[in-house]
């Protein structure tokens, strides 16, 4: 038997650092929304006892250093799982572009080996499994639109942001999240208003969302990497409602109402950016 789950991206609406704690993790605030670009990955049952994984991306991991090995390995121990699995990830998320999608592959591994393994767990079960994977992984078993607090386990529900688009460019550079964050210096960077966002969503206001959108380490990430500054500039003079980097970046977000106006940011940012993609927000959360 095989089963095929959606695994979603999501993008940065907000991203504050709070302070640095005793181990070493940094206390964040962000919201984040699931976008419609999702990696397919592909659940099968096989007769050895282990964990397979088949990519055809070279920059996925097909090892115990993938994250959606990482989420078969602890169900299989948690819940004594006798069973292999083969776990094939059809990648459409770019690789370390802020984007989660490792986090995703994880998230919808566990949702899809809770059916296959009949294990009968809950979302919010999933989502404490997830969080022993990696910080983004919790959010990722839900989708939709939420604050995710502490190291991004503590997640509380938000209304979908207002429909529109969101166009992502992503620049040919890897960016090292442990360098943003060794360069991040809390006093001297731009904190975003998590409130504020929480209003405007709550208020279903899209002027608002555009104007409370903010990363405290978009700076940090641009004068590392102007290659992500020039992509930021061009499509504010395109034209996008709100322009912001995602995660620790490279990859750079805009926000856009109407069909006209993104089509041409899209050709805009096509003309000296191989990786350009346009889509919606889901939005709405995974249902159990
Ligand atoms: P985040 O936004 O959560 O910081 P990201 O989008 O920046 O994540 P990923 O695409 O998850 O980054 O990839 C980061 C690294 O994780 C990659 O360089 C890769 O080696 C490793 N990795 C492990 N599992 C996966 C996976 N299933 N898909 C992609 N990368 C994976």
């Amino acid at each position: 038997m095989t089963i095929f789950i959606k695994a979603p991206a999501k993008i940065n609406l907000t991203l504050d650092v709070l302070n640095k704690r005793n181990d070493g993790y940094h206390e964040v605030e962000m919201i984040m929304t699931t976008i419609d670009l999702s990696d397919r990955i592909g659940l099968s049952e096989i007769n050895e006892n282990e964990i397979r994984i088949i990519s055809q991306n070279r920059f996925v991991p097909d090892d115990q250093r993938n994250l959606a090995y990482q989420a078969a390995k602890v169900l299989k121990e948690k819940f004594n799982v006798k069973q292999g699995v083969s776990i094939t990830i059809d990648k459409a998320i770019p690789v370390a572009a802020g984007l989660a999608g490792g986090s995703s592959d994880a998230a919808a591994t566990l949702r899809g080996l809770n059916k296959l393994w009949n294990l009968g767990l809950s979302l919010d079960q999933l989502a404490e499994i997830g969080a022993e994977i990696g910080s983004d992984v919790s959010f990722c078993v839900y989708g939709g639109t939420a604050m995710a607090k502490g190291r991004g386990e503590k997640i509380t529900y938000l209304p979908a942001p207002p429909n529109c688009w969101v166009i992502l460019a992503k620049p040919s550079i890897g960016v090292s999240t442990a360098d943003v964050y060794r360069n991040l210096d809390l006093s001297k960077v731009y904190h975003p208003d998590s409130n504020a966002m929480i209003a405007a969503l709550q208020n279903g206001s899209y002027s608002s969302v555009c104007s409370c959108i903010g990363n405290v380490l978009e700076s940090v990430t641009l004068s590392m990497h102007p290659e992500v500054q020039h992509i930021k500039e061009q499509m504010e003079r395109f034209g996008a409602d709100a322009v912001l980097m995602s995660g620790s970046g490279p990859t750079v977000f805009g926000l856009v109402q109407y069909d006209s106006r993104l089509q041409r940011i899209y050709n805009g940012l096509r003309g000296f950016c191989d990786q350009v993609y346009a889509v919606r927000m889901l939005g709405e959360r995974v249902s159990d």
